[in-house]
């Protein structure tokens, strides 16, 4: 079998054996929601609904006539009960609408079944973006923007690699729900207008590889090809590279070199959109972790508390523990049981000490060793990058391209002196994008 793979990048260890085997249940569904009026790449939605309104699962709650948006939608019955900031999955807290559930049955009921065959790309992106898809292998960027290149595409680009530790909500999906799947892509081609589509998956997902391999056999414009176990595998131009051989020069956009990604779950999603007319209001996640006494890949509505969902895992208590939503390596640290689950949290990780995102910025001494330059993935220089972070030296950090950062951990990972680099680099990029549009 031939692997493909990326020059650079660095092995981790997995840790997907607590919930690879784990097949997708629906979790119990939260006596409240705390919905994000903005857990997207983009500008905040404006409520729709007012505190005491009745809501039903699917209405659109929150929305903005603005294309860099994607609305947002009630996960649950129940009743408006407030529209307040809580505490977020990220550092600052966030205006959030909370719905008090009502009733036992929260299932979504499809009022249709459209063809996809039937509809215009215009029709097919515009359904995408009222249904709020945004992408949900953790970037969060909305989904209708994604597949409206503006210039000429001939691949789209499924990825199934799942790079992070711990992560295996996509590749439960790719085995548990392959011809959705598939029937998302064909969606997402007609958007973009690609001829081809390949599906990127970590040859440490055998099972994947081979229903998928099965599934597209006969289609001659689709093809599986099996990934090295590398992090971060799963980044847009990582991908690319690896797929297509392709070359993604500094700060240049996907569609230039004529390729569109999508994560599994948005697809899916994408494809549970056009034909049911299903938006965005639950996910797989996985929850997972050493001590988590019942880890799995759950179905859990968009606004869940992290603390109710640990719970339901065997988890009573947060306190003391490492808890992070996202994967070890990119995602935030929570600390507070409120906190919902969002579109893009694609899972709920309780970590042991060693692999845990610190939530303050760490400012421990740089001792000169390296390991952050000859791991970055992006060939930055991670040490120099956070030293002018330290200083707030934005220019500096301009420099020596800290806007190239993709966020990807692997500096603050691989530090020996525990330097919380990705974060500082995080913690400043409205800076630098904001100095960089007063530059340029
Ligand atoms: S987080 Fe940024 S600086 Fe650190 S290794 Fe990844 S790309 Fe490089
Ligand atoms: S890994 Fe940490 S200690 Fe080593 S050079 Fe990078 S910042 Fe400095």
């Amino acid at each position: 079998m031939e692997v493909r793979s990326f020059k650079g990048g660095t092995h981790i260890p997995h840790y997907k054996e607590y919930t690879e085997k784990c097949a997708i249940e629906p979790m119990k569904v939260p006596p409240e929601v705390v919905i994000p009026l903005l857990m997207h790449g983009g500008e905040p939605n404006e409520p729709l609904v007012q505190v005491g309104d009745r809501v039903t699962v699917g209405q659109k709650i929150g929305d903005v006539d603005n294309f860099w948006n994607a609305p947002i939608h009630a996960s649950v019955n129940g009743v408006v009960e407030a529209i307040d900031v809580f505490p977020s999955y990220e550092v600052d807290d966030r205006v959030c609408i909370k719905i008090r559930t009502e009733g036992e049955d929260h299932a979504f009921k499809p009022q249709m079944e459209r063809d996809p065959e039937s509809l215009s790309q215009e029709e097919l992106r515009a359904i995408i973006r009222e249904a709020g898809l945004v992408g949900m292998g953790g970037a969060a960027f909305p989904t209708h923007i994604n597949i409206s290149p503006r210039s000429p595409v001939d691949s789209l680009l499924i990825n199934g690699a799942e790079c992070e530790p711990f992560l295996t909500c996509d590749h439960r999906l790719m085995v548990e729900r392959a011809d959705d799947l598939l029937a998302g892509a064909r969606i997402m081609m007609r958007c973009i207008g690609a001829s081809r589509c390949y599906i990127g998956i970590e040859v440490n997902k055998p099972d994947a590889i081979e229903t998928l391999k099965q599934k597209t056999q006969h289609m001659s414009d689709m093809e599986v090809v099996p990934l090295a176990v590398k992090y971060p595998q799963g980044y847009k131009s990582h991908l690319i590279k690896a797929i297509t051989g392709r070359n993604v020069p500094r700060g240049a956009r996907s569609a230039e070199l004529g390729c569109v990604v999508r994560n599994v779950g948005t697809t899916i999603a994408g494809y549970e959109a056009v034909v049911y007319g299903k938006p965005l209001i639950e996910r797989v996640v996985t929850v997972s972790g050493p001590t988590v006494p019942k880890p799995g890949n759950y179905i859990i509505k968009i606004g869940t508390p992290v603390g109710f969902a640990l719970e339901q895992c065997g988890i009573s208590d947060m306190e003391g523990l490492k808890v992070v939503q996202g994967g070890p390596m990119t995602g935030r640290a929570q600390e507070s049981p409120e906190a919902g689950i969002v579109k893009s949290s694609t899972g709920l990780l309780v970590l042991p000490p060693e692999l845990a995102v610190p939530r303050d910025i760490s400012f421990s001494d740089c001792v000169r060793c390296g390991k952050c330059v000859d791991r970055c993935p992006m060939f930055l220089y991670p040490n120099y990058i956070s030293l002018y972070a330290e200083a707030n030296m934005i220019d500096q950090m301009l420099e020596w391209d800290a806007l190239d950062c993709m966020d990807c951990g692997i500096c603050s990972y691989s530090c020996p002196s525990h330097r919380s680099i990705a974060d500082m680099i995080r913690c400043l990029l409205p800076e630098l994008k904001n100095r960089q549009k007063s530059i340029y």
